[in-house]
């Protein structure tokens, strides 16, 4: 039998208790490979305290409830004495990291990731002993001396080529033993520590599958696969047992947060499939992401991307003239954004991104230069996804009549035979998702 990586989330290593079912479900699926994220809430407190420049005394508090959360991990999992003193270790360097900050009174992208690996490195630490408390050989690994990257510190890039060679010299292939190594972490070839991005777990393990040749990568979370839509926003959600990577691809890039948007880009690649389950209760079976499945429906699944805006740059001098798109998107390039959907008129072009996006206030002032601004918040973009979408007559009308009613604010349909999406304000998001989903899925 062939290779098998094993992703487990936050939420799957949030305990000792938790930690102890990892160990148990990849020994008794063979999964060696195991890749963990920091256990829950965790990357949002290092966060925070990224962000606590002023304050020491606050930033300390913090570090201790960090500390003891940990530390009960390890009571409960009777862990090593060893593993007690690598934990302190951490956290002796984690708040000399933190001083620096107060004391700097500033956080820099690439200092920041310095402090977001520790989530990692904790987890991992202890994952080890829940694996040896099951009477298995495991071994730690720092991802940072496999997974090389770019400088983008924040959203670093992978460098493919270098995490192959590293990957094929390392234990990860040749050991016999479960290795355990961190996701969401990677180093520059110098050997600064980066991150991938929020939620880049996911992609960290893809990214080792990959490498290592893996037959399949498993990504264990708190739900039992991919489901029809969020199963947190609308009740009747149900489990898709297979999905096509190119719909899997479209539902996380358009909100799905079970997986990471980049997650199947090393299967689209190499072609080996992506199983999600529960790691809490693996016997309710879970989702294969594969390049064939049996069915294609036509709506397979339903995703929201909140707290969206949306911006549109008018000008006279667009019309009846060529080059202004290119101008625009530019100014988007420059800032290193992607957009998700774009519109356009005679005289304005209307697009979507993310809220957090225009925190950088240069971005606006940079598109002022070329017309008239207008921003407009608290939007969310649901997405339909599937097959034969813009192939298939009457859909976009049945759509419409199922969210009769609803304030459309723009509708991106026919770029793409998977999926097509509209722009919605957020408290009318959850209405819209039912609606879809009893007429287009439940029924
Ligand atoms: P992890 O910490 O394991 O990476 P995440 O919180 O990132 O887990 O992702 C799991 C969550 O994704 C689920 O709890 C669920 O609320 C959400 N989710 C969003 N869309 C879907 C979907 N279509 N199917 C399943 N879960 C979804
Ligand atoms: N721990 C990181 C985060 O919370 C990465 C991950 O969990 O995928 O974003
Ligand atoms: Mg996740």
């Amino acid at each position: 039998m062939g290779r098998i990586v094993a992703k487990f989330g936050g939420s799957s290593v949030k305990d000792a208790l938790a930690m102890s079912n990892c160990a148990r479900l990849a020994v008794k699926r063979n999964a060696r490979i195991i890749v963990s994220s920091a256990t829950q809430g965790t990357t949002d407190e290092l966060v925070a305290l990224c962000d606590l420049e002023g304050s020491w005394k606050l930033a300390q508090e913090r570090l201790k409830v960090l500390e003891a959360r940990h530390l009960s991990i390890w009571e409960d999992l009777k862990a090593s004495d060893t593993c007690l003193e690598k934990l302190n270790e951490l956290f002796s360097r984690l708040r000399s990291l933190c001083h620096g900050i107060y004391l700097l009174n500033d956080c820099s992208p690439k200092f920041r990731d310095r402090i977001l690996c520790f989530g990692e490195l904790l987890s991992t630490t202890l994952l080890v002993e829940a694996f040896r408390a099951q009477g298995v050989e495991a071994e730690f690994l720092d991802a940072r001396t496999f997974l090389k990257t770019s400088d983008k510190f924040g959203a670093a890039q992978p460098i493919l080529e270098e995490i192959a060679s590293h990957v094929q010299g390392s234990v990860l292939v040749s050991s016999e033993n479960f290795i355990i190594t961190q996701g969401f972490i990677g180093s520059t070839l110098s050997g600064s520590t980066t991150t991938l991005g929020r939620g880049g777990s996911d992609y960290s393990a893809a990214l080792i599958a990959e490498a290592a040749r893996a037959e399949h990568l498993e990504i264990w979370t708190d739900v039992a696969g991919v489901a029809t839509t969020d199963p947190r926003l609308c009740p009747d959600a149900r489990p898709i047992s297979e999905i096509s990577f190119r719909e899997a691809s479209e539902l996380a890039a358009f909100g799905a947060k079970v997986l990471h948007p980049t997650t199947v880009w090393p299967s689209i690649r190499k072609g080996f499939p992506v199983f999600v389950g529960s790691s809490q209760h693996p016997e309710e079976g879970g989702t294969w992401i594969r390049s064939e499945v049996a069915e294609y429906p036509i709506i397979r699944a339903i995703s929201v991307k909140k707290s969206q805006v949306f911006l549109t740059i008018s000008t006279p001098e667009m019309s009846q003239t060529y080059g202004f798109l290119a101008k625009v998107f530019d100014v988007f390039r420059d800032h290193e954004l992607s957009i998700d959907t774009v519109t356009t008129s005679e005289i304005s072009i209307g697009v979507t991104l993310d809220e957090v996006e225009l925190a950088n206030d240069k971005l606006l002032q940079d598109l002022a230069s070329l017309g008239k601004i207008e921003v407009e918040r608290g939007l969310s973009l649901v997405s339909l996804v599937g097959n034969r979408i813009r192939h298939t007559p009457g859909l976009l009308e049945s759509i419409l009549r199922a969210i009769n009613g609803v304030n459309l604010r723009s509708i991106c349909a026919g770029a793409s035979k998977h999926q097509v999406c509209f722009l919605v304000e957020s408290e009318e998001a959850g209405r819209c998702v039912e609606q879809l989903h009893r007429s287009f899925i439940s029924s």
